[in-house]
């Protein structure tokens, strides 16, 4: 039997601790404020969005809504993160992805400034995580780290595998398990033999986009996994990239779907938030 690692308890524990910190702000005189910009009314963004703003409401971040046409130019919503961008009373930017598609999204994410990139999406961002330099780390991997460490799972000298290779996931994930000196494989489309590579790994960590693909005969018994997958199965039930049934009687460790890794995406946006509001 895994030990189930609970993203809702842990999310709630890095929202109380970010609490306080804002509270110890204010009475600095400093209120930490987040702009959240929404192009088009697209269900999936605007339930996305609603969770940010709810999660700024119970921290004590004053966040900001735009909620802009579909029509929307390039230029007009440039012009809004430009405006963001020099008004010092907006600590950190975030354009709910995707924008519609005649909008450029690489100008966008460039266009907000590396010091109010709350999502790390920036390559400044991104170029300081894999140099080791400071920036703001891209939140669904960095709330797998924090999964890992207040679980009190051990990531120095272990064997971690990441299966996926996209932007905001597995490359920032590989990045952020070796500064943990990991010792890290990254996984793809074309790696051969994926079941064998994925069973030396004592930390697994997958974010495939494949509904319960990875089954207990691509694990190692006693590893940990981490399933960042979300997906709705043929019921309507969610599920992720992991078969939990499989998996969990073999693994050391493992996070469900939903409470595992989703929960911690929107904590760690919190925490950027903070961070951004404090410097
Ligand atoms: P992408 O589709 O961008 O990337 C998937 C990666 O998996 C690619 O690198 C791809 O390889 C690789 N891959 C696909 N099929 C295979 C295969 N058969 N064998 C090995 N590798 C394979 O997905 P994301 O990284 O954006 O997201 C991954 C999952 O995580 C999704 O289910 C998504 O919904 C979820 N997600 C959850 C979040 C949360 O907050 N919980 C946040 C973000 C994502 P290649 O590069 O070669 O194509």
């Amino acid at each position: 039997m895994a030990h189930i690692i609970d993203g809702k308890v842990i999310s709630k524990q890095i929202k109380d601790e970010l609490k306080e910190k804002v509270a110890q702000l204010k009475t600095e005189g400093k209120e930490v404020c987040l702009a959240v910009i929404q192009v088009g009314n697209d269900p999936a963004s605007t339930v996305y969005v609603g969770n940010k703003k709810k999660a700024c409401e119970y921290i004590g971040i004053k966040s900001l809504a735009y909620e802009i046409p579909e029509e929307t130019t390039e230029e007009e919503l440039l012009g809004i993160i430009d405006k963001l961008n020099k008004d010092d009373s907006v600590h950190g930017i975030l354009v709910q992805l995707p924008v519609p598609e005649h909008i450029d999204e690489e100008k966008i994410i460039n266009a907000i400034s590396p010091s109010k990139d709350v999502d790390g999406f920036h390559p400044a961002s991104v170029g300081a995580l894999s140099i080791g330099q400071k920036g703001f780390v891209s939140c669904t991997p960095a709330g797998v780290i924090q999964l890992l460490k207040r679980s009190n799972i051990e990531i120095a000298g272990k064997e971690c595998v990441v299966i996926g290779r996209s932007n905001i996931v597995g490359k920032p994930m590989s990045m952020l398990l070796l500064r943990e000196n990991g010792t890290v494989t990254i996984c793809h489309s074309r790696t051969k033999d994926l079941k064998e590579v994925c069973k030396r790994a004592d930390i697994l960590v997958v974010a495939i986009g494949k509904p319960k693909m990875i089954d207990a005969s691509y694990v190692k018994e006693g590893a940990t996994v981490i399933d960042v997958g979300i997906h709705r199965d043929e019921s309507g039930k969610l599920c992720g990239d992991v078969d939990f049934d499989s998996v969990e009687p073999i693994a050391g460790a493992i996070t469900p779907v939903p409470g595992g890794v989703g929960p911690m995406t929107i904590a760690m946006l919190m925490n950027n938030c903070v961070e951004a509001g404090m410097n």
